[in-house]
């Protein structure tokens, strides 16, 4: 069973490489003829871990090339994901599998509506790469990948490919908790590090604000049904701030590279779910609204 890996960026790459290497077919969908090009001529992927590099000649190819996809591993940004799998639509075989690599959540939940006779498996990853170059791809920091169907099931077997290729996982039967919990440390300490120009570590002058967000978070990840992922977030909040204190937040570095953030998957998804609840978070709201004003001025989208 192949692998069709869309998106050569940092987490697309990291798993493509670690499945080529064990021997697992993979094949890497690219977004243009320009990407194609310049995709052969760098060889294929480059991995940079623990200070080795190695190359991998991964096959690639367009979306409009003509065999079936039965495993795709989506691994594009929020919000690209949906628009880079229209275009291969024809080929999802009936019964395909679509893993979602991607951060917060909304992109899911649209893929999963969109294309029903897919099995949609969410992933939650706390694995880091970043790309230091066209084709390559730098190993930066271990962790972990929970992987589940929020539609239910069992684990399926290919996770054997995950073991073979040293891919860490656990199989979570509630993946939704998981993407919410982590939502919610996201929202609740990014986007303040955006507005506040600091590292995560900094944010404990500012603690009656994160308190108060983290209740509005609180009460929206119960009304939400998400009771478990709510529990002692508050506590959590300040636990990931001490660990990574000397840190800048993954939403910090996008907008000082003038990168678009995930904001729309991430803070304006909570905004959206308390809103569609009729859950009244106007501190939520006003994060939200600065951090968008904030976007703005620097160029950025606000979406
Ligand atoms: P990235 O490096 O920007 O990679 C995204 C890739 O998607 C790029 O190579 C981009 O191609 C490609 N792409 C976009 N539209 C496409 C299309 N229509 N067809 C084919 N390819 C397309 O992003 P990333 O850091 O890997 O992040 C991917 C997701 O994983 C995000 O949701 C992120 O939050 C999540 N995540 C990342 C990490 C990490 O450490 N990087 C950790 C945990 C979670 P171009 O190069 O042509 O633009």
């Amino acid at each position: 069973m192949t692998w069709h890996v869309l998106g050569a960026g940092a987490l697309g790459s990291l798993w493509a490489t670690r499945l080529a290497r064990a021997g697992i077919p993979v094949r890497m969908i690219l977004r243009s003829a320009q990407r194609l090009v310049d995709y052969q001529w760098a060889g294929g992927l480059t991995l940079s871990e623990a200070g080795h590099a190695s190359l991998h000649a991964i096959p690639a190819e367009l979306p409009d090339a003509a065999t079936p996809i039965q495993r795709l591993l989506v691994a594009c940004k929020a919000y690209d994901a949906e628009a880079a799998i229209a275009p291969l639509a024809q080929r999802l075989t009936p019964n395909c599998e679509i893993l979602l690599l991607q951060n917060g959540l909304g992109s899911q939940q649209a893929i999963a509506e969109r294309w029903p006779q897919a099995r949609c498996i969410f992933v939650s990853s706390t694995e880091g790469a970043y790309r230091d170059g066209p084709m390559h791809v730098v190993f930066a920091g271990h962790g972990q990948n929970w992987l589940g169907d929020s539609g239910g099931g069992n684990a399926p077997a290919w996770l054997e490919d995950l073991d073979r290729a040293g891919i860490p996982h656990i199989w979570s039967t509630n993946i939704l908790a998981r993407l919410w919990r982590k939502l919610a440390l996201n929202c609740a300490i990014n986007p303040l590090t955006v507005l506040h120009d600091c590292r995560n570590g900094e944010l404990l002058q500012h603690r009656q604000q994160l308190s108060e967000l983290c209740e509005e978070l609180t009460e929206l990840l119960t009304a939400c049904d998400q009771a478990a992922a709510a529990e002692d977030l508050e506590r959590e909040v300040r636990r990931v701030i001490e660990a990574t204190a000397a840190n800048y937040s993954s939403m910090y570095q996008d907008v000082r590279l003038g990168r678009r953030t995930e904001i729309a998957y991430l803070l304006g998804h909570a905004c959206r779910s308390a809103d569609s609840l009729g859950l009244a978070v106007p501190r939520l709201h006003e994060l939200h609204r600065r951090l968008r004003e904030h976007l703005s001025q620097r160029g950025l989208p606000t979406d």
